[in-house]
């Protein structure tokens, strides 16, 4: 299922008036799913396969389409209708199996929707899955975790089922999992506790395959950290730079230190890198990522990261949250304040999320701070389902209300915009943003 649902109505009105707001989101709602076009990709020919967005299930009256079995993917947001949508295809006689990131934190709750569900990567177990499902012996769960699985063995993902006329653009992935380990990360690293790259070579055949269908695509790549292991990126970035397409991606902020990839980058149609800078300072980043500390060892020199990136004609989409431990009411004008300052072209700013399975969670579980435990469809990014340490939940919401109402109004995106473009002028090469 594909879609967010803004649920505060002062929000939506917001979103509605401002320009960049929610747009992030938006985006990554209208993005296929790129897990159940590559079990396509492994599904033999003999299955007769369909691809179904359902992108509000408020909306549709009858259910989309008559299938033998369905398999079903959702954001934790959208889990509710997932699993509505799952009783009413296994009322109407097929076999529903559930899997993903949600399913992964929370098997218990997803078994009781399915016929089967997939716990972790689901590429590993995907083949035995199709063979009990043909022999009507469907087991309840098929748990990939701790087997390993090598994105060399990746299959082709079936973009051929996509009508591609509706969407602004199509999902390759690169690598899985992160070096890092963010305390709120709900990324792939909850899937893949190992950082692992897709070859190179994989990657351009899939490129390939879409502009099959798209002569010149926009990618997004599916990534939650593209240019961690250095190498492979730069290979990657070279090797994009030979296909003539426009691309963006996430990464962390350490693309800064270097040079030859910057520039690599810049010659490669790379629109856009989104950096999680998360706070713009050092106290309010202390302790998030948990392994070594990294993202507070790096947040005093943001400012001259981010500019020494957007030098290169790459602008940066800074993502930053509020309601971290640690931030009072002070943080709305420091992250105003930052955003001015930085030159950023594109800013995205959350509230903390705790998205189930991940330690934040956990934490603020064990602790009494989650106000809805399970109220997974505050699970957008924009809705406080948590205690704040140092101020009321009203004012979290207030100052956030406040502060995008600032960082999205339309002469300072102008602005922003603008000052990227004359900062190009400077830069030989491409028109960016
Ligand atoms: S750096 Fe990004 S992808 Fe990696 S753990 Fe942190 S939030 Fe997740």
């Amino acid at each position: 299922m594909s879609g967010v649902r803004v649920r505060n109505a002062a929000l939506l009105e917001l979103g509605l008036t401002l320009p960049g707001f929610v747009e992030r989101s938006r985006v990554i709602a209208s993005l296929p799913s790129l897990a159940l076009l590559t079990l396509a990709g492994m599904t033999p020919r003999a299955f007769d396969v369909t691809y179904v967005e359902v992108p509000d299930l408020e909306a549709i009256q009858e259910l989309p389409g008559d299938f033998d079995a369905v398999a079903i993917s959702s954001f934790s947001a959208m889990i509710k209708d997932a699993y509505t949508l799952a009783d009413r295809y296994r009322a109407a006689g097929a076999k529903v199996i559930l899997g993903g990131l949600h399913v992964t934190a929370m098997p218990g709750e997803a078994r009781r929707h399915a016929d089967a569900i997939v716990i972790g990567e689901a590429e590993p177990v995907w083949t035995k899955l199709l063979s009990d499902l043909l022999r009507g012996d469907l087991a309840p769960v098929y748990d990939a975790r701790g087997v390993a699985f090598n994105l060399a063995d990746a299959p082709m993902p079936r973009f051929d089922l996509l009508d591609v006329g509706r969407y602004n653009r199509l999902t390759v992935q690169t690598q899985r999992g992160c070096p890092f380990s963010c305390e709120f990360c709900a990324a792939s690293i909850r899937l893949s506790p190992n950082f692992k790259v897709k070859p190179v070579e994989k990657v351009v055949s899939e490129v390939r395959r879409i502009k099959e269908i798209w002569r010149r695509p926009f990618i997004e790549l599916a990534d939650d950290n593209t240019f961690a292991n250095r190498a492979h990126g730069r290979r990657l970035a070279r090797a994009l730079a030979a296909e003539n397409i426009r691309w963006f991606t996430e990464t962390d902020i350490s693309i800064a230190d270097d040079p030859e990839l910057l520039a690599i980058l810049r010659d490669s149609g790379c629109a856009q890198v989104l950096i999680g800078l998360e706070y713009p300072n050092r106290a309010g980043v202390e302790g998030i990522e948990q392994k070594a500390n990294w993202k507070a060892r790096r947040a005093d020199r943001y400012l001259e990261a981010i500019e020494r990136i957007q030098s290169h004609g790459i602008s940066v989409n800074g993502c930053f949250i509020l309601g971290l431990d640690g931030t009072d009411e002070r943080s709305f004008g420091e992250v105003l304040d930052f955003v001015e300052r930085s030159g950023l072209y594109e800013v995205q700013v959350t509230v903390q999320t705790p998205f189930p399975g991940t330690p934040l969670y956990e934490r603020l579980l064990r602790t009494g701070r989650l106000l809805e435990p399970e109220a997974w469809e505050r699970c957008t990014l924009f809705d406080v389902n948590f205690r704040p340490d140092t101020m009321s939940v009203a004012l979290l919401e207030q100052g956030f209300h406040q502060l995008i109402a600032e960082v999205y109004r339309e002469d300072r995106v102008r602005a922003r915009r603008a000052a990227f473009k004359r900062r190009l002028r400077t830069v030989s090469g491409r028109p960016g943003g």
